[in-house]
């Protein structure tokens, strides 16, 4: 899904570009009406983006084809679709990653401690 692709998408439905969608007074809606308090991925509520996890109803999007993302934890999952083409999805697979790297972060600190004590 690259940035020719989205253009593509955005004239089926009579727009001139995605920006020009992505301005549109519908994207305006819909961020008004989905976008919610925190970013999925990692919860913060700063710099948050409205992101599709689908282009399958474009134009005409469900709520389940849009998922809240921070701006740092949307450029990972677009990086991830550039990578791997997978667009569905995607941003499940960041929120494992992060989760995980978490997740051994949390260990090697309790392994720190455990060192500490002994
Ligand atoms: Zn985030
Ligand atoms: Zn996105």
């Amino acid at each position: 899904m690259n940035i020719e692709h989205m253009n593509l998408l955005a004239r089926g439905i009579g727009y001139k570009s995605y920006a020009a969608y992505l301005r549109s007074d519908h994207w305006r809606e819909m961020q008004a009406k989905w976008k919610q308090a925190h970013c999925f991925c990692c919860h913060t509520n700063s710099r948050l983006d409205l992101h599709h996890t689908t282009y399958d109803h474009f134009g005409n999007e469900w709520a389940t084809d849009l998922v809240t993302l921070c701006r740092p934890c949307h450029d990972k999952v677009h990086a991830l679709i550039a990578r791997t083409g997978l667009l569905e999805g995607a941003h499940f697979t960041v929120k494992r990653q992060r989760a995980t790297r978490m997740g051994k972060r949390r260990k090697k600190r309790a392994k720190r401690k455990r060192k500490q004590k002994s």
